[in-house]
C-alpha cells in the first residue's frame, strides 16, 4: 500500500552543529510504528484494557496524552467561541430518541461497502481499495517528474512535461479513467462495478495476495443498545455516529434562550462511535473516538460564500500551529453525502499519506428539514431583516480530535544524532500544545537547591503545567524532557542564590541561556499563550462572521 516508498530526510546540520536527523532511508512505516511505539512509552496513548490484549481500535489516553489532547480541545473550543461572538458551545448528551438517526439518514445510508478476502479471511473497505489504488498511480506520476526534475535542473517545466511525456501520459489517463468510474460507482450506490473496478484493476488482498475476492455489500456503521429495564420495554439506541445531531436537535433552545440570529454558531466537543469494518493506522481510524463540530447557520443562499469562509478560516487554525503549511491539501468529494452541496476535506500528510483530519461540508437545510418532518416541529428562524420565516442552511466544520493529536505527534517526531555519537527522540510539539510547558531542575539533590526549585514551581503552576524532577544527570533528564516534548528545562544551580537566575534550556535548539526568576513566567506564557496564534489566524484580513 502507500507504506512502501522509502522515507528520505534530508541530513540537516543545524545552528550549533550540534544535532542531525538521523532517519535517513527510514521507510514510512518504520517511523510510524515508532511514533505508536513512543506513545505508549511515554504515556501518551495506550491500547484499551490492554491486560486482557486490548480492544480492536479502541485506544485510552495517558498523562501525557490526555495533557495534549485537552491543549487540542482548548484550542479549537476558544478559536470559536472566543474568536467569535456569535458563536456558542453546547454539551449534548451522547445518547439521543432514536427517532434522531431515521431522521438525519443514519439508519438507512450510513454503510460503508465491504469486501472479504476468502483466502486471508480479512476484510477492506471496498472504496479504500480503489483509493488506495488511485494513490499508486499519483505515486507513479511523482515519481517520473522528480525524476525529470532532477535530470533537467532549472529549465524544468512541470506541466510541459507532464503533457508530452508518454508513460506520463498513459499513468494520468489511468488515473483519471478509474477516478471517473469509481466516482460514478459511488453515487450510484453501484455495489457490482465495485468490484468490477477491484477485479480489472487486479487489486490484491495485502496479506494473501489474491484476487479471491468477495461481493461487496453494504454495512451500517452505528452502534445500537437498548434503553429501560425489560426485553418488552426495552427500545433500541444508537451510540451517535456524530456529534452534529445534538446541534440540530438543540437549534431552537440555543437560538431562541442566547437570542442568536443568523448568522450564528453551535460549536461542540464530543465522544462519537463508528463501528468501523477496518480499524488500522493507530488512532487513525476508531472505533471510539472524539469530534469537535460547528455548526454555522446561514440564510439560503448564502451557504457557499461561507463554505468558502470556513474553509479558509479552517486551513488557517491549522497552519497557524506551525507544522508545516506544505502538508495540508484540500480534498474536494467525489461523491456528496445526501445532506450536502459541497464537501470538502482538509488532509494532512501523515507518514501514510495524505489524510483527512477535519470535513468542511455544506449541509443545506436538509437535517433542520428532515428534524421538523419527522417531529412535527416547525423549526424555522424568523428574520427580522427580511421580514421572512426560512429554515436556515448549514455549514459544518468537523474535525476528529484523535486524528488533530496523531498529525500533531506525525509531524513532531524526530530523531536526532548528537555530536558525540549520543542520540535524542525530540518531539517538537507547538509549546501553545505540549503537555509540560516547563520542568524544573535543581543541579543536585542537596545544598537547599531541591527546595529553592519548589519554590519557582510553585509560583509557576498556577498558571503552567510545570514538571520537577531531580533524578539521574541533567542530561537524561533532558532526554526525558525532549521524549514528552516539554519547551523549556530550567535548571536551579549554585549560583541561583546569589544572582536570583537559572539556566533555561531550549527542547528545540537545545541552547541555554541564564535568565532571571522573575522573567521566567513571561518567557513561558509568550510561548505558550494560544493568543498568539489566534493573532496569526485573525490577522488583518479577518472577515468577521458577524455580517
Ligand atoms: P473517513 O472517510 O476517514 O471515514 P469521514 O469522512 O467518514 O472519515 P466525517 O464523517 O466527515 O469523517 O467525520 C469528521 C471527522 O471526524 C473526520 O474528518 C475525522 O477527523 C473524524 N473521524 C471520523 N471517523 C473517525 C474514526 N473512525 N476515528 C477517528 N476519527 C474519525
Amino acid at each position: 500500500m502507500i507504506f512502501s516508498c522509502t522515507y528520505q530526510k534530508k541530513v540537516v546540520l543545524l545552528h550549533s552543529q550540534k544535532f542531525y536527523i538521523i532517519n535517513m532511508a527510514q521507510t514510512q512505516e518504520e517511523t510510524f510504528k515508532k511514533i505508536v511505539a513512543h506513545c505508549k512509552e511515554y504515556g501518551f496513548v495506550f491500547p484499551s484494557s490492554e491486560i486482557y490484549d486490548g480492544l480492536g481500535a479502541v485506544y485510552d489516553y495517558g498523562q501525557n496524552g490526555v495533557e495534549l489532547k485537552n491543549n487540542i480541545k482548548r484550542y479549537w473550543w476558544d478559536s470559536m467561541t472566543l474568536l467569535h461572538e456569535n458563536i456558542v458551545g453546547i454539551d449534548a448528551a451522547i445518547f439521543m430518541h432514536p427517532t434522531t438517526w431515521k431522521a438525519s439518514g443514519h439508519v438507512d445510508a450510513f454503510n460503508d461497502p465491504l469486501i472479504d478476502n476468502r483466502d486471508s479471511k480479512k476484510r477492506y473497505r471496498a472504496d479504500v481499495l480503489i483509493e488506495d489504488q488511485i494513490a499508486k498511480y499519483d505515486e507513479k506520476i511523482a515519481k517520473e517528474v522528480e525524476k525529470a526534475r532532477k535530470r533537467f535542473g532549472e529549465s524544468f517545466d512541470e506541466e510541459m512535461f507532464k503533457s508530452t511525456n508518454e508513460r506520463v501520459k498513459e499513468h494520468i489517463a489511468k488515473r483519471e479513467a478509474l477516478h471517473e468510474r469509481f466516482a460514478k460507482a459511488m453515487n450510484d450506490n453501484n455495489l457490482e462495478e465495485l468490484k468490477q473496478i477491484i477485479l480489472d484493476e487486479e487489486i490484491v488482498c495485502p496479506i494473501s495476495g489474491t484476487r479471491n475476492w468477495t461481493d461487496v455489500r453494504q454495512f451500517n456503521l452505528m452502534f445500537s443498545t437498548e434503553m429501560g429495564s425489560t426485553a418488552d420495554g426495552a427500545m433500541k439506541i444508537y451510540l451517535r455516529p456524530e456529534t452534529a445531531q445534538g446541534i440540530f436537535v438543540n437549534f431552537l433552545n440555543v437560538q431562541k434562550t442566547g437570542r442568536m440570529k443568523i448568522p450564528f454558531g453551535i460549536a461542540q466537543i464530543g465522544k462519537a462511535f463508528r463501528n468501523e469494518i477496518v480499524a488500522r493506522q493507530f488512532i487513525f481510524r476508531m472505533r471510539e473516538f472524539e469530534q469537535m463540530e460547528m455548526q454555522f447557520f446561514v440564510r439560503p443562499g448564502e451557504e457557499l460564500k461561507w463554505f468558502e469562509h470556513w474553509k479558509q478560516f479552517r486551513l488557517k487554525w491549522h497552519k497557524a500551529l506551525g507544522l508545516g503549511d506544505e502538508k495540508y491539501r484540500f480534498h474536494d468529494h467525489d461523491k456528496l453525502a445526501h445532506y450536502a452541496n459541497a464537501a470538502t476535506d482538509i488532509e494532512f500528510l501523515m507518514p501514510f499519506g495524505f489524510k483527512e483530519v477535519e470535513g468542511i461540508h455544506s449541509r443545506t437545510n436538509f437535517d433542520l428539514s428532515s428534524h421538523a418532518k419527522y417531529s412535527g416541529k416547525k423549526i424555522e428562524y424568523f428574520d427580522p431583516e427580511l421580514n421572512q420565516s426560512y429554515t436556515p442552511y448549514v455549514i459544518e466544520t468537523s474535525i476528529g480530535v484523535d486524528r488533530m493529536f496523531l498529525s500533531v505527534m506525525c509531524s513532531a517526531y524526530e530523531e536526532q544524532a548528537l555530536e558525540g555519537g549520543d542520540t535524542r527522540v525530540v518531539l517538537h510539539l507547538p509549546a501553545v500544545l505540549a503537555p509540560v510547558k516547563a520542568c524544573i531542575m535543581p543541579l543536585v539533590k542537596k545544598d537547599g537547591l531541591p527546595e529553592k526549585a519548589r519554590e519557582i514551581m510553585n509560583e509557576l503552576k498556577f498558571d503552567f503545567k510545570v514538571a520537577y524532577d531531580e533524578k539521574d544527570s541533567i542530561g537524561k533528564r533532558y532526554r526525558r524532557q525532549d521524549a514528552v516534548g516539554t519547551p523549556f528545562c530550567i535548571t536551579v544551580d549554585h549560583d541561583t542564590e546569589k544572582d536570583g537566575c537559572v539556566t533555561v534550556r531550549y527542547r528545540d535548539t537545545m541552547t541555554q541561556d541564564r535568565v532571571k526568576i522573575e522573567d521566567l513566567h513571561e518567557i513561558i506564557r509568550k510561548a505558550t499563550d494560544p493568543k498568539e496564534l489566534y493573532r496569526k489566524i485573525v490577522g488583518d484580513s479577518f472577515e468577521d462572521t458577524n455580517e
